[in-house]
């Protein structure tokens, strides 16, 4: 399968699997990941979870194969240790926290305004951690799209300070840091080219792996939202009619197929 797919990064929720749903892998999708890993590819669950509530998604899904990589948080990196648990891949992962802190530590005078616009809004609500807030939830995408507004306002003397946004949820990132920049960095330590790469994703903090400049290969369901449709269609990459897992598992044969690895047209 020398120019067949090799590694493939996919979404959590909204792209395995529905928002709300059981949490089971679709039969059509399980088919698709098993075929995939049988003809030795690797897989990536590139996420906004946690490492803990990823791994708690990962048990529910009971995929019939398991993902080799798993990027959490929108940017750290974890692979399989000696002892099976899950580990830091390489140094990214201590990079991250470091440039994080101190960028965290520099924007202090942002979050002073973030705490202030959230005792005066009463829709939102801070997601405290040991140092820097770690995010914000509303509670509407609409009261979200009012939220970005003030922050885009806020953060403007601070070009490194960025956030990584999913439906109402938003974390707070450094602009280095991210699912594209993480999958970038994932290819390099596995040595795979953009071109035997997929990636699929459904919201605002997938698009940084969606515009084929990381993976050449892209897609989505059809519920993404309509921004991640425009840049994976301007990619030249499938947008499925099918919505969540199935939509991705018809997005991901038809990638196999383009790049070579099935002998015949996607079903
Ligand atoms: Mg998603």
């Amino acid at each position: 399968m020398a120019d067949g797919l090799r590694l493939i990064s996919t979404d959590f929720d909204g792209t395995l699997i529905g928002h709300p749903s059981d949490g089971r892998c679709v039969p059509v999708l399980a088919r698709e990941l098993a075929d995939f890993k049988a003809a030795g590819g690797q897989w990536v669950i590139n996420t906004g979870r946690s490492l803990e509530h990823a791994l708690e998604g990962v048990e529910l899904f009971a995929a019939p194969v398991e993902p080799d990589f798993l990027i959490t948080n929108e940017r750290e990196i974890y692979r399989r240790g000696e002892d099976g648990g899950w580990v830091d891949f390489g140094e990214w992962n201590a990079g991250c926290r470091e440039r994080l802190g101190e960028l965290f530590a520099r924007a202090e005078p942002i979050f002073r305004r973030v705490r202030e616009m959230v005792a005066d809004a009463g829709d939102v609500t801070l997601i405290p951690s040991a140092d820097a807030p770690e995010g914000l939830i509303t509670t509407s995408e609409a009261v979200m799209e009012r939220v970005v507004a003030f922050l885009d306002e806020v953060r403007a003397g601070v070009p490194e300070f960025a956030y990584q946004r999913n439906t109402v949820y938003l974390r707070f990132a450094h602009v280095d840091y991210s699912k594209g920049t993480a999958l970038r960095e994932l290819r390099r330590l596995l040595d795979v080219p953009r071109e035997a790469t997929f990636a699929a994703g459904d919201h605002y903090n997938d698009l940084s792996m969606l515009d084929g400049e990381v993976a050449a290969h892209v897609g989505c369901p059809a519920n993404a939202i309509p921004e991640a449709q425009a840049l994976v269609r301007a990619a030249g990459g499938w947008v499925a009619a099918e919505t969540f897992g199935a939509g991705t598992a018809a997005t991901l044969a038809a990638a196999r197929h383009r790049a070579g690895a099935k002998k015949t047209a996607a079903a």
